[in-house]
């Protein structure tokens, strides 16, 4: 839940704001956020202070913005509030940051592309209208922000390592606002494989408009895998494939990975070298996070990190297994 609590904002740093909707001027008057949603579910200060932006932090957003296809219409703004966070005063959509902790982030990170995927998490979180909502951060809004930011850093051209240097080096175990890093870190990969099998689609779709007989995407994309197949391959956005969480499937002694280029991974009694097993897939149902796709069938990832199995008999739906941070 969140906590209703007061912002002064200052006249300070208006005319670094060129360019987007122009600021109300607030001056010292206090204002009171009623629902914000935050990147990381630090709890805030009871007053909270705004101050000028970077111009950097600035351009990201115009670029972030650009990427997406819209109007740079953000206020963002420098504040003591311990990460970041989205909310809307009036109808202004406001982001505010902590400058030291970006700071913090991209050092433990070693790549700037961590602040850079913390602020298109906030406009994530704008652009799905989380911030119209009441009650705040909610686990399954914050796995779409995620995912927004994955995506978005693809159309930027960061690599799946940059896209997700930020989450990884938060290593949170989770609250009863935010998910636990890992499944945070599945989701981030998610929206990042989205944005490149669109690249790659269109490049496919080009390619092979041409051919009479070629298989259409949806063919492609759920025609079953070869588990004899070696390893994760490597890509050129993902050059050293790792494991990026444990996939535990229930009643089964095989011990089953995910990769970071989005593959499922199995080490069995008869073979304990890694071979490939299954892969991820996005889904188009919204219960779902993403879904495992294998030679058994097609499972369903809930928002929590649970694999779900379905009943033949009575359809019912039960707990296969879970996905769980390294
Ligand atoms: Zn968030």
């Amino acid at each position: 839940m969140f906590t209703r609590m007061k912002i002064a904002s200052t006249l300070v740093g208006i005319v670094a704001l060129v360019g987007f909707a122009p600021l109300k001027v607030h001056g010292q008057k206090k204002i009171e956020i009623e629902n914000y949603c935050t990147f990381g579910g630090a709890k805030l200060e009871e007053e909270v202070w705004t101050f000028t932006s970077d111009d950097e932090a600035v351009n990201w957003i115009k670029k972030i913005a650009k990427y997406s296809g819209l109007e740079p219409n953000f206020q963002i703004r420098a504040a003591n509030v311990g990460n970041a966070l989205a909310t809307i005063q009036g109808e202004e959509r406001i982001i505010l940051y902590d400058q030291g902790f970006m700071r913090d982030m991209d050092a433990k990170s070693g790549t700037d592309w961590a602040s850079v995927s913390i602020l298109a998490h906030e406009i994530g979180h704008h652009l799905q209208g989380h911030t119209l909502r009441h009650g705040g951060s909610r686990p399954n809004q914050e796995l779409e922000a995620d995912k927004f930011s994955g995506f978005i850093l693809a159309r930027m051209n960061a690599t799946l390592d940059q896209a997700k240097a930020a989450m990884q080096t938060m290593k949170s175990p989770g609250s009863s606002t935010h998910p636990p890093s890992g499944a945070r870190v599945a989701a981030i990969i998610n929206g990042w494989r989205s944005a490149e099998d669109l690249k790659e689609e269109i490049t496919t779709a080009k390619k092979e408009s041409d051919k009479p007989d070629s298989p259409t995407l949806q063919e492609r994309v759920t025609e079953p895998i070869n588990p004899t197949q070696p390893l994760a391959q490597p890509t050129a956005q993902d050059p050293t494939p790792n494991i990026v969480a444990q996939v535990v499937i229930y009643n089964d002694n095989n011990r089953y990975f995910l990769t970071s280029n989005g593959l499922i991974m199995a080490v069995t009694f008869f073979n304990q070298k890694p071979m490939m097993y299954g892969r991820q897939l996005p889904s188009n149902d919204a219960r779902w996070a993403w879904m495992i796709q294998t030679p058994r069938g097609l499972y369903p990832v809930d928002l929590q990190g649970i694999i779900v199995g379905m009943n033949t008999q009575n359809g019912q739906l039960f707990r296969l297994g879970h996905v769980s941070s390294m």
